[in-house]
């Protein structure tokens, strides 16, 4: 008991220390980490969804989307960890593989979002109900991979190396200066909030869940899959991100575009597909890592 209250209390001080000092933005916005991991909640089978519980702190109600932002809030805390959130890929190749892209800037090879979900997919696959693991986090370890797997699904955290990801390219989001990154991780997804869904992120949820169980049912399965019987597929997840990094994203966008009304309705199918493929896969992932 006196265990589980030391190993849960450095995770409470470092919800409290991010909460009140949030790190820059290279993420999907709260909203979209949130929507990915509460689409995932809902398609838990019972064993992940117990391994869930039993993993988060208490006071989560084995609830992971309130925790999806976590490692976004631990950047400045653990350092090495701030690589795992991105892939940068040779400018205009729009292409990607393992072996060439996934680095870090010192080219320490494995340190990019995909090493990282490979990593902590494979610590999670050491879970066992009945005796805490002694070699493993495995808290942080489910934090991180519910994380990254929304993190790998934004089109521009598998962008060029050159403009960090769209991190350089200004833009101007209707009336609001900002960077074509931002763009895509929180204002695609606020205007539609307001625009469509009554400036609820709930109600957001239920449309993506709705085309998830209707109109998108047919294609479903295609996602979830993993070839070679793989527990987890990021480079597929990768590969698709720069390719609608390149057709969508980037396309005809430069430095001080002036975004509005085309670049949103054209773009936002784009990023509903994402986040529904992000919440879908990360649901598949975590059942198969603990059926
Ligand atoms: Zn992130």
């Amino acid at each position: 008991m006196q265990q589980s209250i030391m190993s849960t209390l450095p995770l409470l001080l470092l919800l409290l220390f991010s909460s009140l000092f949030p790190a820059p933005s290279h993420a999907w916005g709260i909203h979209g980490h949130l929507i990915v991991c509460q689409i995932a909640q809902g398609r838990l089978s019972d064993a992940a969804a117990a391994a869930v519980r039993g993993l988060l702190p208490s006071y989560a109600g084995g609830n992971l989307s309130s925790l999806c932002s976590w490692a976004d809030g631990v950047k400045l805390r653990y350092p090495w960890s701030a690589p795992l959130h991105y892939i940068d890929t040779p400018d205009h190749l729009c292409s990607y593989t393992y072996d060439r892209d996934c680095k870090d800037e010192d080219s320490f090879r494995g340190r990019c979002v995909a090493g990282a979900i490979n990593n902590y997919t494979s610590q999670l696959l050491t879970y066992d109900a009945t005796s805490p693991s002694t070699q493993y986090n495995l808290t942080q370890a489910l934090l991180f991979l519910a994380h990254f797997v929304g993190d790998i699904h934004q089109p521009l955290h598998v962008g060029f190396t050159s403009d960090k990801g769209g991190n350089t390219i200004d833009v101007h989001w209707y009336t609001r200066k900002t960077v074509l990154h931002h763009v895509w991780d929180d204002n695609i997804i606020k205007t539609a909030e307001n625009d469509y869904y009554g400036e609820g992120v709930a109600e957001f949820v239920d449309a993506l869940m709705q085309n998830i169980t209707g109109e998108w049912s047919q294609r479903v399965p295609g996602w979830e899959e993993c070839s070679k019987n793989q527990t987890t597929c990021p480079d597929t997840y990768a590969s698709e991100s720069i390719a609608a990094a390149c057709d969508w994203a980037y396309k005809d966008v430069t430095e001080d575009s002036l975004l509005e009304d085309a670049y949103f309705g054209s773009r936002l199918p784009v990023v509903n597909l994402r986040l529904a493929q992000g919440g879908v896969r990360l649901a598949a992932t975590l059942n198969r890592i603990f059926s």
